[in-house]
């Protein structure tokens, strides 16, 4: 196996109600468990940002097959390397929609997906590095990092 994240930004193609958050939290976890795929989807602000850690022809593959959703369009893969570590090795998806999270420890990944949106840095760092980083060092997540 050749594990590498893959993180892909896209715009959610209509008001999404936590219903549908719901159905694709359900589905991507009993998908991603038989895959061996990691991971975690950001929303915020009518935009998705998810990471997808495993093999990197599996992840690369269930890629093409989330960008064909209709629930979101405009999708760009941000982000695909190599990884020595799963960061978030707990996960087979989780999902933080950062509309509903008040947690001022949240405001970081907020800008990380405004700084993607519009191709900017964080804090010096690529959008989806600085996330990698956030996750790597909080120990909630009991990253394998
Ligand atoms: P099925 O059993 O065929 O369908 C699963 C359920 O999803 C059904 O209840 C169906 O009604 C519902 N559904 C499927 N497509 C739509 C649609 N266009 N509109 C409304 N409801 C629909 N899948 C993963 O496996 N792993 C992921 O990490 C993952 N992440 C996603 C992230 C985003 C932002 C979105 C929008 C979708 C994601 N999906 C993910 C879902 C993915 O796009 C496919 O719908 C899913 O993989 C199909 O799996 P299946 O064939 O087992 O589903």
């Amino acid at each position: 196996m050749s594990l590498h994240q893959l993180i892909y930004l896209s715009k959610a193609s209509r008001a999404l109600t936590s219903v549908d958050f719901l159905e694709i939290l359900e589905v991507a976890k009993r998908n991603n468990a038989s895959l061996g795929v990691t991971g975690s989807l950001f929303y915020n602000g009518g935009w998705f940002l998810q990471v997808l850690e495993g093999d990197v022809t599996v992840i690369n593959s269930l890629y093409r097959r989330i960008e064909q959703d209709e629930r979101h369009q405009q999708s760009q893969v941000i982000f695909l390397e190599p990884a020595s570590c799963r960061v978030f090795s707990r996960w087979t998806m989780n999902m933080i929609n950062l509309e509903k999270e008040r947690d001022s420890k949240y405001d970081i990944l907020v800008d990380v997906i405004k700084a993607a949106t519009r191709g900017g840095l964080v804090e010096g760092l690529s959008p989806a590095v600085k996330l990698l980083k956030v996750f790597s060092s909080d120990h909630l997540f009991h990253s394998a990092c």
